[in-house]
């Protein structure tokens, strides 16, 4: 199991890829950051802190990257690109806020609520 300050559950995840790939359809980029993610936060090892993510680096094994909504340790991010760690974050961002007490009730397509914009234009065009 995964170290983390607040339950995350694998249904959570999963709901929160769901909902996450839907919205990066259009976005090739995005979509393939987010469907790393999906599998690298099952084989990597990572600790959620609510705010901060910290994840393990596939090629340095010593290397753990800080991951924030709008910032990541990696090389990828410094150049400006996706990194499936951003998109790590955002699923497990998303997935703690996915209600535990309402299993079987089939998701209604919510209309986006209005929220505070990422400086990263990417983000928010990808998963707000
Ligand atoms: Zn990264």
């Amino acid at each position: 199991m995964h170290a983390q300050t607040t339950p995350i559950t694998t249904a959570a995840i999963a709901a929160a890829l769901s909902t996450a790939r839907a919205k990066v359809a259009d976005n090739k980029r995005w979509m393939t950051a987010l469907n790393k993610a999906s599998l690298e936060i099952i084989s990597t090892p990572w600790v959620w802190y609510g705010h901060t993510l910290k994840i393990k680096s596939r090629t340095a094994s010593t290397t753990w990257y800080s991951v924030t909504a709008t910032s990541c340790g990696c090389q990828a991010f410094a150049k400006g690109n996706a990194c499936w760690h951003r998109a790590a974050f955002k699923l497990l961002s998303n997935a703690q806020n996915v209600t535990p007490a309402t299993p079987a009730t089939p998701a209604t397509p919510a209309t986006p609520a209005p929220v505070a914009r990422d400086s990263q234009a990417d983000v928010d065009f990808l998963f707000n």
